[in-house]
């Protein structure tokens, strides 16, 4: 492996708990921001809700005074009637008077209507107002534990952060950068050992000619399927020159 890598391997470790941190840190923000628009759902609710049960009592009030003018009326010509002699005029206001009373009765059914619309408005005003009690109680619990857990996350970014300052200092500024660029667009590792001759970031079979490039480990070598960066495991060197007479006996095999 160039040694340039090997520095820069340990700086990709401690990117990629980053970005696991950052991924976490985001899942909990959106958490905080799900109580809150559940909390605005119900205010917004509970606004409407009021809204309708304030114009239900409006109507209502209007309704009543249209009655109570009406009823004042009927007392009127009932006074009046007492003192009428003609017949036709007793009749006629009797007509009047039965109009009336019919109004007054429709203005009556019309009110009790909108009284039971009231009812059933106030009930639901109170379940909602009941739900966003409770939901102002849990979320209280529940927020400072996710802002716990943020605090924590912070920290340990922060933690993650001064090793990686740490180690960039000694790290060789140009594979630094190669290495960022490729980090940024994978948001994942992108140096990556050869397994069994597979890039172990794409999972694709590489060439023997690829491999033994990336054993000498003299240049940086991308994958040409990923552009990840290759590097060879020194324990499969090992693993390879513990197995001598294989080797030999192939080398023999194709020699002749
Ligand atoms: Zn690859």
């Amino acid at each position: 492996m160039i040694d340039a890598l090997k520095i820069i391997i340990d700086i990709q470790e401690l990117d990629i708990k980053m970005i696991r941190l950052s991924r976490l840190k985001k899942q909990r923000l959106d958490e905080l921001l799900q109580i809150d628009s559940l909390k605005n759902d119900l205010l917004e609710q509970k606004e409407v809700k009021e809204k309708e049960v304030e114009s239900l009592d409006k109507k209502i009030t209007e309704l009543e005074a249209k009655i109570s003018e009406k009823q004042a009326k009927l007392k009127n010509l009932e006074s009046q009637q007492g003192s009428i002699k003609k017949v036709d005029e007793f009749n006629a206001l009797t007509q009047e008077m039965t109009a009336l009373e019919r109004d007054k009765v429709a203005l009556e059914n019309e009110a009790s209507n909108l009284f039971d619309q009231k009812t059933t408005e106030s009930e639901i005003l109170d379940k909602i107002n009941e739900s966003f009690t409770l939901s102002e109680k849990n979320s209280i619990d529940l927020k400072k534990e996710i802002n716990h857990s943020i605090e924590k996350i912070n920290e340990e970014g922060s933690e993650l952060k001064a090793k990686r300052d740490d180690l960039v200092k000694t790290a060789d500024r140009e594979v630094l950068s190669i290495y960022e660029r490729l980090l940024r667009n994978k948001r994942d590792r992108v140096i990556v050992p050869i397994e069994n001759r597979t890039c172990s970031g794409c999972h694709i079979v590489l060439t023997i000619q690829h491999e033994n490039v990336v054993r000498k480990g003299e240049n940086l070598t991308f994958c040409e399927h990923c552009s990840r960066i290759h590097y060879y495991e020194k324990e499969q060197d090992i693993a390879d020159d513990d197995k001598p007479t294989r080797k030999r006996r192939r080398r023999t095999a194709r020699s002749s």
